[in-house]
């Protein structure tokens, strides 16, 4: 969707659809060399990472399987609590599988902290991480994300998937949200 009454709401464009699309491709250029001959099991955290799913796995020319999870980190509010709760599980068995977390984006990185740990326990062969943007500013734990889109500054941001309780998801730039939007 283009409507401009969305695109309107927001205070700056950090990073556009196009600009996404060719990290998308490079990032995926990575992914085939690093996992010829392997077949990997994407899992996208729900329901953020949808858009970077979609398009990262469609860039892919390899066999992957995909599998989602919800957790829950944010509810409608813009600060993350750092209670990890687990809403829907993955239907895949992650023995000796090649996992590749797909991630919209690393803020505090307590949920994906929380994910590896947990993902680490089930007998994964490798875990890896793919975010598209990372806000180094906002980090409370180092995560280890070997593919990472973008960085931006500590700010809230909506758009390619993510949200402000739950609308902006349709936008397709990443951006800042107008101060006339919270109040
Ligand atoms: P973290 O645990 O790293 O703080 O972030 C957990 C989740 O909160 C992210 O995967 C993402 O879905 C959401 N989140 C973090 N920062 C933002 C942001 O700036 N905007 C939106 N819409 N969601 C965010
Ligand atoms: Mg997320
Ligand atoms: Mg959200």
């Amino acid at each position: 969707m283009h409507a401009s009454d969305i695109e309107g709401d927001l205070s700056t464009v950090l990073v556009t659809e196009a600009e996404i699309h060719a990290k998308l491709a490079e990032i995926a250029r990575r992914i085939e060399t690093d996992y010829a001959g392997k077949d990997v099991l994407l899992v996208g955290v729900l329901k953020g990472a949808i858009m970077v799913m979609a398009d990262l796995a469609r860039e892919l020319r390899l066999h992957v399987e995909t599998d989602w999870m919800a957790v829950s980190s944010y509810g409608a509010g813009t600060k993350s609590s750092g209670v990890v709760q687990i809403r829907k599980d993955l239907d895949s068995d992650l023995t000796d599988r090649h996992v590749l977390i797909v991630e919209d984006i690393i803020d505090s990185g307590l949920t994906l902290s929380w994910l590896l740990e947990n993902f680490a326990s089930r007998g994964a062969a490798s875990i890896e991480v793919c975010a598209l943007l990372r806000k180094p500013e906002a980090a409370k734990v180092e995560i280890e994300c070997r593919y990472v889109g973008f960085d931006i500054p500590n700010e809230f941001v909506v758009g390619y998937g993510l949200d402000y309780a739950e609308k902006y998801r349709n936008l397709r730039d990443v951006g800042v949200l107008a101060p006339h939007v919270y109040s």
